[in-house]
């Protein structure tokens, strides 16, 4: 079969490969939708991940079952699907405590494009397929559907790991596509007041869309002190970050309230150490949290949310700013996820 493959550090290409074989719990599908992500920009051309050779790429996927192994109860081939980027073992004594993402050794939940081959091919290998995929709701097309593999549960978890809670004031550093979803997951947790921090018009205008009340500008001076200011120097309850480099650290400590959590999504494909301002961490005593999170896989929560575009509680179209059909173009996806033109949020290539 054919894949689209990071070949080496800074190179990528179609590569050939064996199709893959299906184990008893498993499932092999065919794409019917995928989407290029940021983080395949961090693992090829930052090499956040190391190296890695002839790998496959790709995450976010929705297909068509194929083959499902004998052990495999609720899915059978032509179903159509919604697969998670994280895809857990669920058996790990990690998943036992809550902790999926980590089955097996930090981030070993994540799957594809990682570990072993990701989506961007003819077929695709899904572990434990009864965990691992939800059945795709009639009333939603697959390209919105797409969005859920990882941009929807990231900025979801974003918004969940700061528990936000209705009434608070939170700020969003980072407003692609993960930091807009975090912004629709505060705004339907019940944030009063929401900063959105990014310099794209199409992303700001989303933004707004999704319940951002403010928008701030960081290439228009510090952000710390434009959110300050229209705050009337109050602090925010939460910041979610989905964007930036480590510098977003120290920015949202210097806004956020004692007992107030930071909340990163953000993958750091670059730079070594995050700098903790021992003033702004209140000397070490002001009860703020800071929590990094990968996205949660599995069946159940991708149900929960696509139960939510299904209600038409959530719309992702907002998103899909550039829609390719055709495998071939999933290369040109991949280079718009990098070079980030000022009309891009998402791409989405459909088979
Ligand atoms: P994008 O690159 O599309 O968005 C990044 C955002 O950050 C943009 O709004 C950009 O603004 C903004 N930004 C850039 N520099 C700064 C800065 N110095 N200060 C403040 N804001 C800044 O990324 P995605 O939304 O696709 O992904 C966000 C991150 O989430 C990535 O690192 C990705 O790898 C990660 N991720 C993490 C997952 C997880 O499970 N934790 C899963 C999926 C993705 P603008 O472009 O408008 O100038
Ligand atoms: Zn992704």
């Amino acid at each position: 079969m054919k894949g689209f493959a990071m070949l080496k550090l800074n190179e990528v290409g179609w590569i050939e490969k064996e199709r893959p074989a299906c184990g008893p719990k498993d499932a092999i599908v065919r794409p019917l939708a995928v989407s290029p992500c940021t983080s395949d920009v961090h693992t090829v051309w930052e090499g956040a991940l190391g190296d890695r050779n002839n790998l496959i790429l790709g995450h976010e996927a929705v297909g068509e079952v194929v083959e499902v192994g004998n052990l495999v109860k609720d899915f059978s081939p032509g179903d159509k699907v919604i697969i998670p980027a994280i895809t857990p073992d669920w058996e790990a004594v990690e998943s036992q405590m809550g902790l999926s993402q980590h089955s097996g050794g930090m981030l070993c939940g994540w799957k594809f494009s990682n570990i072993k081959d990701g989506v961007f091919a003819e077929f695709f290998h899904v572990n434990e397929a009864d965990g691992n995929m939800a059945h795709l709701p009639p009333n939603v097309s697959v390209e919105e559907a797409v969005m859920l593999s990882d941009m929807v549960p990231t900025g979801f978890h974003g918004a969940q790991n700061a528990q936000v809670a209705y009434g608070e004031t939170v700020a969003v550093i980072g407003i692609g596509p993960v930091g807009l979803m975090a912004v629709a997951g505060s705004n339907l947790r019940g944030a009063a007041r929401i900063f959105a921090v990014g310099s794209r018009l199409v992303c700001q205008e989303a933004a707004k869309f999704y319940g951002a009340t403010d928008l701030v500008n960081y290439k228009e001076g510090d952000i710390t002190r434009q959110i300050q200011e229209a705050n009337k120097k109050k602090p925010v309850d939460k910041v979610i970050i989905a964007g930036g480099d480590l510098e977003a650290f120290e920015q949202a400590l210097k806004i956020i309230r004692p007992g107030g959590i930071i909340s990163n999504v953000n993958y750091l494909g670059s730079g070594d150490y995050i700098k903790i301002s021992r003033l702004d961490w209140g000397l070490g005593m002001g009860h703020i949290k800071i929590v990094g999170g990968l996205m949660p896989g599995g069946r159940k929560n991708m149900e929960y949310l696509s139960n939510l575009l299904a209600w038409r509680k959530l719309d992702v179209s907002r998103l899909l700013t550039h829609r390719f059909k055709g495998m071939e173009n999933i290369e040109k996806g991949l280079l718009l996820m990098k070079d980030k033109p000022r009309d891009l949020i998402k791409p989405v290539v459909t088979f």
